[in-house]
């Protein structure tokens, strides 16, 4: 089975299909995978490979090695879009999140005033104050709703907690009045038996309901790109992508961006 992704807690930079050059910050650990879902189409592997050994970074190694790595950059002439968090897991369980966004901020303002910050976020924690506070600091506040259908979504992402549905996410990322990207995986397949297709009419009409009261900045649709832990899944085609991006917009005046 696939394993961990990045073995440090900066990485990059690296070319992000959707984001330009990115230099990644993983605030789980390096040697495992810490989330609160555990998505069929993870490309860290799914969570029974267990947390690893290292625990998550201290704020502390996060900012030197941010700053080693932006001021090594810089004196090499290189060219950066993004800083992003993603990673190992999800990076606002980080019990020192907000923190950590202040402090990246602050080196991007310092060494790459023009480059983004950006959170990739499966929206669990997107409730908790402090998790609010500091997505509403940061340029792209990029939040996951794969299905507003609570089986399909418990089918897809597998949320560890019972507690976590379509409605509950809905609601919390209505609260951030528009200072949001909604990022929905599109994706195919069949896992122990079931299948599996958020593409359907029935899936895209209750999306379109949950990006209407959501009414973020934009969406982002998107489709496997590499080898995933469940292997039938397959890729949406781009064709189908598109289609589903031109009808999403008709429907409810949002930008819909999508990578394939
Ligand atoms: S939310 Fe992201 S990190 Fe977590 S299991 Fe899903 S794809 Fe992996």
């Amino acid at each position: 089975m696939q394993t961990v992704l990045f073995t440090s807690t900066i990485f990059g930079p690296i070319h992000s299909r959707r984001l330009g050059t990115s230099l990644g910050v993983n605030l789980m650990p390096n040697d495992g995978k810490i989330c609160s879902f555990d998505c069929l189409y993870c490309e860290a592997g799914y969570n029974a490979q267990g947390p690893g050994t290292t625990g998550v970074p201290k704020r502390e190694t996060v900012k030197k090695l941010l700053k080693h790595k932006l001021e090594e950059m810089k004196a090499a002439g290189q060219k950066l879009d993004v800083i992003t968090f993603s990673g190992n897991g999800e990076p606002t369980l980080h019990p020192q999140f907000k923190e950590i966004v202040h402090d990246v901020i602050s080196l991007r303002d310092q060494h790459y005033p023009e480059a983004k910050v950006t959170v990739l976020s499966n929206a669990t924690m997107a409730g908790k104050p402090s998790v609010i506070a500091a997505l509403k600091l940061v340029d792209n506040n990029v939040l996951k709703l794969d299905s507003a259908v609570a089986h399909t979504l418990r089918l897809i992402n597998r949320p560890t907690s019972p507690n976590v549905l379509p409605a509950g996410i809905i609601e919390d990322l209505k609260a951030f009045n528009g200072k949001c990207i909604v990022q929905t995986m599109m994706v195919r397949g069949e896992h122990d038996g079931v299948i599996i297709d958020n593409t359907t009419d029935a899936e895209i009409d209750a999306l379109i309901n949950a990006y209407l009261a959501i009414a973020p900045q934009e969406i982002m649709l998107y489709t496997i790109d590499r080898k995933t832990p469940e292997e039938k899944l397959v890729k949406v085609p781009v064709d189908d992508l598109k289609r589903i991006a031109r009808h999403i917009e008709a429907k409810t005046g949002i930008y819909v961006q999508v990578t394939a």
